[in-house]
């Protein structure tokens, strides 16, 4: 049977521990397709109970798990990594009709996930520490990695698959098991991945290793962020629900890697491409129809070059075919839920109350389908400072670099950030430590769309956490720095004498 035929207008189990749980006991979720409303599945949720099967489930596990050699748990990841590469058309289908993201983006996410699996796989021979030279004569120094524990994935609606990709196939390289609570949103998508890794992980008499359970994110998210037994917490989404988890998880003196919210900005300078900006701008803050974390929302412009680019935008804007994302000549599918556009609405509202102008767009179309926005506004407008996950762009106007690289920095958010410029002298002080405060600049490439082989994540109310590449892998696993004396004495550090 197809994936799809598997997932599709079934009711499904909401919980794998050891083996999916036939009757996880919590209330009934429907999955809705946002693009026409209609039902795509249903799913049972994961009551208190059976949360607690999975858990111990994940528990047990770890204690082998932890013990596989890393390079056998890369094989294991490499398989995976194969599996998906299988199933890369319909599970990317699955996610355009989940989530709402058009079907080029819903197969990016799957491939995302394939990178991260060849990458994860790559680093089950690399997880490597220091070696030190001791103070201390016929004395070694090192430091080894070793795994943590339970993980805790907690994931947003907007990136189903790819961020709990990110994080497990990572953490499951570095010998963690996994727990699983993906938004109530896209339970479908969640339900088809647990699938595709059981299948593999059963083929090596494995369970355990990866697991979920479906359930709201104040019943079962907040079991997961507070159970001492998970010593990470990795959960992406709102800066509103890492500021709820974080003291939660801090208190227990566990570790949280939050991936929050963002409110990312491009600066224009007057030397720069107007061809690159328009494109970049145009996937920036049109792509997945301005619900990706790094969607640009705020396009500095210095006034030289304003006009030119606004109106450009404005032809460009007029010509984005908003429908089907299944179709493939749709460029911007739908929000996620009727939710998303009355949070627009309200949005464009304050906008306007606040002194900004709509240059293009912003009407509420069927269903959960609106026009993307170009809107004039002004750096001290409080709406411009808050993330709204939707299409809309505010254009700001700038005089010299300091006063926009002010400006920019100048919001709650750290996440992404670039500059348009042929300038060297401004690229790199938008790159200096005087510059953008993101976790990530860019030169002449837009705000989103990262590869996987860097460190993602962002300052401040972003959350700080950094996820997929670089040494990313690091948040995963416990260091411990090793001493081994082999010189028949004890001489201490620092000199120090202690003898009868
Ligand atoms: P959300 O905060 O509503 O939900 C995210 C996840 O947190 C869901 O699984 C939800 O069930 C869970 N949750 C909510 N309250 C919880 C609680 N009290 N305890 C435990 N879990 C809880 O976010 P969303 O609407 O799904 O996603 C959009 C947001 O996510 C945007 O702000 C976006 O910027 C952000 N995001 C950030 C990144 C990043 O990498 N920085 C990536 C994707 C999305």
């Amino acid at each position: 049977m197809s994936l799809l035929d598997q997932i599709l207008h079934k009711t499904h189990s909401g919980a794998c521990g050891q083996t999916w749980i036939d009757d996880p006991g919590g209330e009934e979720l429907v999955s809705f397709n946002p693009a026409d409303g209609s039902a795509l599945g249903r799913v049972r949720m994961a009551s208190g109970d059976n949360y607690e099967l999975v858990l111990r489930a994940a528990t047990a596990t770890f204690e082998r798990w932890r013990m596989l050699p890393a390079p056998r748990r890369g094989e294991i990841v490499r398989e995976i990594g194969n599996e998906l590469r299988l199933a890369k058309d319909e599970l990317g289908t699955l996610v355009t009709l989940e989530m709402g993201k058009i079907l080029a983006e819903g197969k990016g996410e799957v491939q995302e996930m394939i990178d991260v699996a060849d990458f994860a796989t790559g680093l089950s021979r690399q997880l490597h520490g220091l070696t030190m030279h001791s103070e201390r004569p016929g004395h070694r120094m090192y430091e080894q990695w070793h795994p943590l524990g339970v993980v805790g994935v907690i994931s947003a609606f907007n990136f189903p698959v790819a961020v709990w990709s990110w994080n497990a196939l990572i953490a499951m390289a570095c010998g963690d098991t996994v727990v699983w609570k993906p938004s109530s949103k896209t339970p479908l998508t969640a339900i088809a991945v647990q699938h595709i890794c059981n299948r593999v992980l059963a083929r090596h008499g494995w369970q355990g290793v990866l697991n979920l359970v479906i359930g709201s994110g104040e019943v079962v998210g907040d079991r997961l962020v507070r159970d001492p037994r998970v010593p990470l917490i990795s959960a992406t989404g709102s800066t509103a629900m890492g500021k709820r988890i974080a003291p939660i998880i801090a208190a227990g003196m566990r570790r949280s890697l939050l991936e929050l919210g963002g409110n990312n900005g491009v600066i224009v300078m007057d030397d720069a491409d107007p061809d690159l900006v328009v494109r970049a701008v145009l996937f920036g803050a049109v792509g997945t129809a301005g619900q990706r974390c790094t969607s640009i929302r705020r396009l500095f412009l210095q006034k030289g070059i304003a006009r030119r680019i606004t109106d450009r935008l404005s032809v460009a804007y007029r010509q984005i075919r908003i429908g089907d994302p299944s179709d493939p000549a749709t460029l911007m599918g739908p929000l996620i839920d009727r939710d998303a556009v009355a949070a627009m609405e309200r949005g464009l509202e304050r906008a306007r109350n606040e002194g900004g102008h709509i240059v293009y767009g912003g009407k509420s179309l069927a269903g959960c389908f609106v026009e993307p926005v170009l809107i004039h506004a002004r750096p001290d407008m409080p709406v411009v400072r808050e993330e709204l996950f939707a299409p809309v762009l505010y254009l700001l106007e700038f005089d010299t670099l300091d006063e926009v690289l002010a400006w920019h920095n100048d919001v709650p958010q750290g996440l992404s950030s670039a500059i348009f410029t042929s300038n060297v002298q401004s690229a790199e002080m938008f790159l200096s430590a005087g510059g953008s405060d993101c976790g990530i600049a860019n030169v002449n490439t837009g705000t989103s769309g990262p590869e996987i082989g860097g460190a993602f994540g962002g300052e401040k109310e972003t959350g700080g956490g950094r996820e997929s590449g670089s040494d990313s892998w690091k948040a995963y696993m416990r260091r411990q720095t090793v001493t081994v004396n082999w010189s028949g004495e004890l001489p201490l550090a620092q000199g120090i004498k202690f003898e009868l």
